[in-house]
């Protein structure tokens, strides 16, 4: 027998939010949709600076933002700020794991292994320290949403990003095997793997190689905006987004679907 139809909830008014790497980019237009949405946002990243901008513009806008200053690298601090910001908004409906460096380092390269080490403790392992600490506010969520962010290095590769490469397909695994173990609680974890995206972290690239690349590469010829992939990760923690979990969603503008 075919279930009742049930008008699932679609608003992020008042959930509360915790999105690391806030001050630029991706994050900063993550932080800003979910805060157009009308939710309550912690605006998370290593630049205090940069966080309080982004805090600072959308409470000029009416929103509900604050900022905090946090090495997602540094363990202590990662718990710590996790229980000051849920403290401060009075709980937490969604972690999006998004803070991230760029680590460029061929394999013959003399520091290989300090890159290595740094590249993981960044992208991967502040990944499940976010996780472990937002569990237990999260767990008090009736709608609890974590996203990660990955990229299409996750799934491809370029040459000279080995240890970058291996961090994100790491998150992909990561993502997956939390939705697993965290599905019985209700709580949904998936991944997003960003193809070239117009953000700090893509800035110095001249824009004839970007538009080269993007044209060669994506199905839609150009480079997406931070706020095409924020709209994606703002859709992952939609209440009714219940029964999504465990995917690795490429937002690439068909990066990944393009041969020729
Ligand atoms: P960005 O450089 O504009 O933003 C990254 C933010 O993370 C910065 O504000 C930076 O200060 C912050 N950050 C860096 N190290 C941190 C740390 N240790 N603790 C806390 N914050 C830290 O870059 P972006 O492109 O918006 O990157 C967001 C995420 O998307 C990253 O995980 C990145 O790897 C991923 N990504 C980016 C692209 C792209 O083309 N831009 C593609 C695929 C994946």
């Amino acid at each position: 027998m075919t279930p009742p139809y049930k008008k699932l909830d679609r608003s992020l008014r008042n959930r509360i939010v915790f999105v690391t790497g806030a001050a630029s980019g991706m994050g900063a237009a993550t932080a800003r949709a979910f805060a157009d949405e009308g939710a309550r946002v912690a605006v998370v990243d290593i630049r205090a600076d940069g966080a309080e901008a982004v805090a600072a513009a959308i409470r000029a806008d009416g929103g509900d933002a604050r900022a905090f200053a946090l090495d997602v690298a540094d363990a202590e601090a990662v718990k710590r700020v996790v229980d000051e910001a849920a403290t401060h908004f009075g709980g937490l409906d969604c972690l999006v794991a998004n803070a991230g460096i760029s680590v460029y380092a061929p394999i013959d390269t003399p520091d290989y292994d300090e890159r290595w080490a740094q590249g993981l403790a960044v992208l991967l392992t502040a990944q499940q320290r976010l996780v472990r600490a937002a569990l237990p506010w999260l767990r008090k969520s009736d709608a609890a949403r974590i996203v990660t962010i990955a990229s299409t290095e996750a799934l491809g590769a370029t040459a000279g990003h080995s240890a970058y490469s291996a961090a994100k397909a790491g998150v992909t695994g990561l993502t997956r095997a939390l939705a697993v173990e965290l599905g019985r609680e209700g709580i949904t974890v998936n991944c997003i793997c960003p193809g070239p995206i117009e953000t700090g972290m893509t800035a110095d690239i001249p824009d004839e190689s970007k538009q080269k690349y993007a044209r060669i590469r994506t199905a839609m010829r150009r480079y997406g905006r931070p706020e095409e992939v924020a709209h994606v990760t703002l859709s992952l923690c939609l209440p009714a987004a219940s029964y999504l979990t465990g995917v690795v969603i490429p937002v690439d503008g068909g990066l990944m679907a393009r041969n020729a």
